[in-house]
């Protein structure tokens, strides 16, 4: 019945201090991005009884399992712990959703003319604008998609 938190049980646990303080994935080395602990709750697919902390950052490497690392210690939650797919994670991957407020996957950017392509950046500057957004809760990088539109769509050319 009683599931451990993997990491979590003894606080004493050695941890990788200097890569966790410098902000470090301890799985691919990258630099993350500071995400919030919202963000890890409403996007964690594992009980939020094992999330001892509050700082959480987001990783961006495609290849890298992790999506979240702990500041603190040395947790993290990897692609399988969170409830969506996430676009960083799956490059090229055309149903993956890129902006996850509005509901546009990778393919519809690149199945889209020019004209398309605008009016699905008009429809998302006017959710932003209408404050329809929730990037922090939706988006697993817990921040807006747009500019990961507009580097697909120049990526795409
Ligand atoms: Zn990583």
């Amino acid at each position: 019945m009683s599931q451990s938190c993997a990491g979590s049980s003894s606080a004493e646990t050695t941890c990788h201090e200097t890569r966790v303080q410098s902000g470090m994935c301890p799985a691919c080395g990258a630099k993350g991005a500071p995400v919030s602990i919202q963000t890890v709750q409403a996007l964690a697919a594992i009980s939020l009884r094992c999330l001892p902390s509050t700082s959480y950052q987001f990783c961006h490497t495609p290849h890298c399992p992790v999506v979240y690392y702990c500041t603190d210690n040395a947790q993290t939650l990897t692609v399988d712990q969170v409830r969506e797919r996430v676009y960083q994670k799956e490059t090229g991957q055309p149903d993956v959703f890129i902006c996850y407020c509005f509901r546009y996957r990778a393919s519809d950017l690149q199945r889209a003319t020019v004209a398309e392509n605008e009016a699905i950046i008009a429809d998302i500057r006017a959710g932003i604008a209408a404050g329809q957004c929730a990037c922090e809760l939706r988006n697993p990088q817990g921040s807006c998609c747009l500019g990961n539109v507009y580097r697909a769509l120049r990526d795409q050319g």
